[in-house]
């Protein structure tokens, strides 16, 4: 069930405060309207009032996905472990920042797996930075699936399209691989888990 709560505001622009609404509990599978705000990242996006400053706000919440079976956290104070319940049954992932529980949700939205999509990135950014050795690419973002493409956002006005193929036939290599970690609770997947996960080896294959 969805569920959210009311707090007061302080504008870091003009200092008066006002009321917000956040969204602790985020089903998109009774409310599809959330899913929506979130997967466009409205749902954090706000407008003082007062001064019109707009801001886009992050906390602590949790979106749950139960027809699709996957859970993303989004605990943004890195000094406290995040405290978030088991879904059994769920894929359940974590993260720290907003644009990438938005990138999360849009990943296992489009039914990718996220593991896979992680070491394609990687590859397609390589590809990138080879073909376009005079720009300074430093990071792909998930965009879309539409039809049989693929988009990964470059920057906030470019995007790229890939066949959808392409990510299938790395997945199926990662299949083929026998790779398949352990993995206990909520997954943070990141650069780091990349390297040390042993996907990489996938591609010496
Ligand atoms: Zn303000």
């Amino acid at each position: 069930m969805s569920s959210r709560h009311t707090i007061s505001y302080t504008c870091p622009a003009c200092e008066q405060t006002f009321s917000l609404t956040q969204w602790v509990n985020i089903s998109p599978n009774d409310a599809p309207e959330l899913r929506k705000h979130v997967m466009t990242g409205d749902l954090f996006h706000h407008i003082c009032p007062y001064c019109g400053k707009h801001m886009m706000i992050a906390y602590n919440c949790l979106y749950q996905d139960s027809s699709k079976r996957f859970a993303v956290s989004l605990h943004v104070n890195r000094s406290e472990a995040a405290v978030t319940p088991l879904l059994p049954g769920y894929q359940m992932r974590l993260e720290r920042t907003l644009p990438s529980f938005v990138e999360r949700i849009r990943i296992l939205d489009a039914g990718l797996d996220d593991m896979v999509f992680e070491l394609y990135r990687m590859v397609v950014l390589a590809q990138v930075k080879k073909q376009h050795p005079d720009r300074a690419v430093s990071s792909l973002r998930f965009d879309a699936v539409e039809g049989q493409d693929l988009f990964l956002q470059v920057s906030q006005s470019e995007q790229i399209r890939l066949p959808l193929s392409s990510y299938q036939n790395l997945a199926d290599r990662v299949k083929r691989s026998g790779f398949h970690p352990k993995v206990s609770g909520y997954l943070h997947i990141h650069g780091k888990w990349v390297q040390q996960s042993g996907i990489l080896d996938v591609l010496k294959k």
